[in-house]
């Protein structure tokens, strides 16, 4: 079931997404050789809780941190632990939110750690603009398709493959909500866009092949060909005035 949101939700889910984008700012600046991605999500549980507001992610389906920490070739889902300490050169994707009121806010980025290779830069810097052609198809009267269809174009176009097991969603009071928001998809189908939908919207972007797998753990997904992968993801209100991105400090 799709919630719309009225102005006045949007006033309280507002909220809770800048402090999502707080968080991801000041965890993102943390980013640097020598430090763990237990740290980095610590500093994400104690800047969320500092403005009064609460991990969502944690505990979520059994997530046991704030942030979703994924280095290099890894997708998604990575846990945080002690033991990964980032190095020199690692790309590090950060997905993580805040709950405030009753509604949630979700975001991600992929950061650089110390110095990077080029092709590691465009990665990132193809999978962001890919991030804002999505939203910019987000319009009222649009259907989901659009934005897929944007995201996929942009990555494609450059080299990059889209990872299709994984796709945005709908955000509110839940922090998955219907409908999916597929990275992918053909321009004009799907379902039609409304005012008053929240959607985040988060490419995930592999410098080689598409195809992902999972480990042992549960919950990493890393690249099946270990090629680098990015991801950036905002919350997004539709609007009668256009695409509203939540997520900003
Ligand atoms: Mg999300």
């Amino acid at each position: 079931m799709i919630v719309l949101k009225t102005s006045r939700d949007l006033a309280v889910m507002r909220e809770a997404c800048r402090i999502s984008a707080g968080a991801l700012q000041v965890t993102g600046k943390a980013v640097e050789p020598g430090i763990s991605t237990w740290e980095l999500d610590k500093i994400a549980e104690r800047y969320i809780r500092s403005q009064g507001a609460e991990p969502n992610f944690l505990n979520l389906y059994g997530f046991p941190a704030c942030a979703c920490i994924s280095i290099n070739d890894e997708v998604i889902h990575g846990i945080p632990s002690k033991k990964r300490v980032l190095k020199q050169g690692d790309i590090v994707s950060i997905d993580l939110g805040a709950k405030l009121g009753g509604y949630n806010g979700d975001n991600a980025a992929t950061f650089a750690c110390g110095d990077i290779s080029d092709e590691a830069k465009r990665l990132i810097d193809t999978t962001r603009e890919s991030l804002y052609e999505g939203i910019t198809a987000a319009v009222v009267g649009g259907k989901i398709g659009d934005i897929g269809s944007a995201v996929q174009r942009y990555c494609e176009q450059r080299g990059y493959s889209v990872v299709r097991e994984y796709t945005g969603h709908g955000v509110g009071k839940a922090l998955h909500e219907d409908p999916s928001v597929p990275n992918y998809g053909t321009a004009g189908r799907g379902l039609r866009l409304l005012a008053g939908m929240t959607l985040a919207i988060e490419p995930m972007i592999n410098m080689g092949g598409a195809a992902i797998r999972q480990l042992s753990d549960g919950w990493t997904v890393k690249t099946k060909d270990g090629s680098l992968s990015a991801h950036f993801e905002h919350t997004v209100a539709i609007t009668n005035d256009g695409p509203k991105i939540l997520t900003l400090v």
